[in-house]
């Protein structure tokens, strides 16, 4: 399944239609999967494409597709970012946010197998999702840096 019939199938669980905008901001998005983009950003690359489609369109859009689980929302920096949510995961990726350039890269996998099942056998928690931030410095700042 493609982004766009997984989105389909997510929209028509929560009872909407994949409306033409709906659509074109989801092509939008894929094209620029894994970047992690600010409201403002998505609504300026939107209305590039297609002009027809106003920023409260696009806003009101971003909201309906994170409470579907479409796009997640990361407080990365002192931004509010969305990007894609990732289908072939069931947990999110984490991010390595570097202190001194401000470039944030994701990592694969989840990592956190073992200690969610201790979370779930110790305090009886049963995790559902997590966000995870390494803060550092990236391989050119490093060098720069000489660490
Ligand atoms: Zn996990
Ligand atoms: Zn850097
Ligand atoms: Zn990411």
């Amino acid at each position: 399944m493609n982004v766009l019939e997984i989105c389909r199938q997510k929209l028509q669980e929560g009872g909407l239609r994949l409306t033409r905008q709906r659509e074109q901001i989801l092509a939008v998005m894929c094209e620029h999967q894994g970047e992690h983009l600010t409201r403002e950003g998505i609504s300026n690359l939107v209305q590039q494409e297609y002009p027809s489609v106003g920023k409260a369109t696009v806003y009101r859009t971003i909201t309906v597709f994170e409470k579907l689980g479409i796009v997640s929302r990361n407080n990365l920096d002192e931004r509010v970012r969305y990007e894609l949510a990732d289908p072939a995961q069931a947990h999110e990726h984490h991010h390595m946010i570097c202190l001194a350039c401000g470039k944030i890269a994701e990592m694969r996998g989840d990592f956190l197998e073992t200690q969610e099942q201790i979370l779930l056998r110790d305090y009886g928690f049963h995790v559902v999702n997590h966000q995870l931030k390494f803060y550092g410095y990236c391989r050119d700042c490093a060098k720069e840096q000489e660490l």
